[in-house]
């Protein structure tokens, strides 16, 4: 069915927390608990990657996304004077790779959007990992403006991109994004990153089904042998204002079938534990992985949770710690930076909220009804950081 015949059930209420809940103060108070380089949560999983959203703007509108019903020009963003200095999100990362964090993305909303973003850039790059390594240190980017800045990004410390890319076909991605924007722009700067040894660049499409599934093929021809990693996302009920219905899920097992009946797959091993994405490389004439030809990963959100091995915090656009992508609950850290507190209190404030940690909503989500009334107090990926 066209996106376009789909009913949408679109909130039209702010998802933000009105409040930021949970002062972590008290767990600042609490005894103390000094960075050992190994936190576990209650479920034991390491604490091994941040994703901090630098910024709640974009300059998009994916309907899976930002839909333009909520996120229009009447949409009230986060006041500069709310969102996390430079200096503080440095500060806050700081602590978390002296509590084992080893990589970190920075997100959005659309991360090239905050100014002088080099500037984090070089200051998180500075820092060292518990063993006295550099930080694997990433970006997600919808594209737009990454012709333009992959050099400067590159030159300030920034090792690699992730890319977002709906569809090869420009009615399909402007119909995706919403804001006219064509696929020639983001492959330029694809080019451009690969160009500035931002690699190896990844690139992401959400797979909806019926909006952009025929563009899984050609996304694949187009990609394979390109040393790009190409990924496909199953279409998540991240969120409440994208009308996520599981009829639009189409499953990570039909894209792999539907990509090795045109062109062979086989199954490759993970990179590293933790990791979100199944990775499947391209077969060469002997039936074997060929590196030449490259490799696609699917990342299974919806139909096989990942939850066992998620070591990923979100630090959000004004500071609140979220230990979910689907939480609808953050842990203030800015109030405590504002407040005055030192490191050792802000480090054992994350080492307290990261030990009580179980959530693990997308593996429990497979055994609840379809609307169990939770969907209207998740926070928007936007704000959150995808
Ligand atoms: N604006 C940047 C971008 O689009 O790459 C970074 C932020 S975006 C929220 C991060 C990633 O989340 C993108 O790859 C996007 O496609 C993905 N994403 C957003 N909403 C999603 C949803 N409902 N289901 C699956 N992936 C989603
Ligand atoms: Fe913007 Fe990225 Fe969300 Fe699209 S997915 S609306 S580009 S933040
Ligand atoms: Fe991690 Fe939450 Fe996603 Fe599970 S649902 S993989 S715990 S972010």
């Amino acid at each position: 069915m066209a996106e376009n015949s789909t009913p949408r059930i679109v909130s039209l209420v702010d998802q933000r927390p009105r409040r930021l809940a949970a002062p972590a103060a008290a767990f600042a108070e609490a005894t103390r608990a000094r960075p050992t380089g190994h936190l576990q949560d209650s479920l034991q999983r390491p604490l091994h990657d941040l994703r901090i959203s630098v910024t709640d703007r974009c300059n998009f509108r994916c309907s899976y996304c930002m839909p333009k019903e909520v996120f229009d020009k009447d949409y009230v963003y986060l006041p500069q004077p709310e969102l996390l200095s430079f200096e503080e999100i440095t500060r806050i990362a700081r602590q978390f790779v002296a509590h084992g964090v080893e990589k970190i993305r920075l997100t959005g909303g659309e991360p090239l959007l905050r100014k002088n973003l080099d500037v984090l850039i070089a200051q998180l790059a500075a820092l060292r990992t518990a063993q006295g390594k550099p930080l694997d240190l990433t970006l997600t980017t919808n594209g737009s403006l990454l012709a333009r800045k992959a050099a400067a990004l590159k030159a300030a410390g920034l090792q690699r991109v992730t890319v977002s890319l709906d569809g090869l076909d420009d009615a399909v991605f402007k119909r995706m994004n919403d804001v006219d924007f064509p696929v020639s722009d983001v492959l330029e700067g694809i080019a451009a990153a690969q160009a500035a040894g931002l690699g190896p660049v990844k690139v992401n499409m959400v797979v909806k089904r019926g909006t952009n599934d025929h563009e899984i093929l050609p996304m694949a021809r187009h990609f394979r042998g390109s040393g790009v990693v190409l990924r496909f996302i199953e279409f998540m009920d991240v969120g409440a204002t994208n009308g996520w219905r599981m009829d639009d899920v189409l499953p990570s097992s039909a894209v792999v079938n539907r990509i090795h009946a045109a062109m062979p797959l086989v199954a490759l091993e993970a990179a590293q534990a933790g990791e979100t994405a199944q990775r499947w490389g391209y077969a060469g004439a002997d039936g074997r992985y060929d590196p030449q030809l490259g490799e696609i990963g699917v990342i299974s959100s919806v139909t096989q949770a990942f939850c066992g091995d998620c070591s990923r915090a979100r630090l959000s656009t004004e500071g609140q710690l979220y230990l979910c992508l689907f939480a609808s609950q953050g842990y203030d850290l800015r109030s405590l930076v504002r407040a005055g507190s030192d490191d050792g209190d802000l480090a054992s404030a994350i080492a307290h909220i990261w030990r009580g940690r179980g959530d693990r909503y997308s593996a429990l989500r497979a055994g609840q009804p379809p609307d169990n009334g939770l969907a209207a107090k998740r926070v928007e990926m936007s704000y959150i950081g995808g």
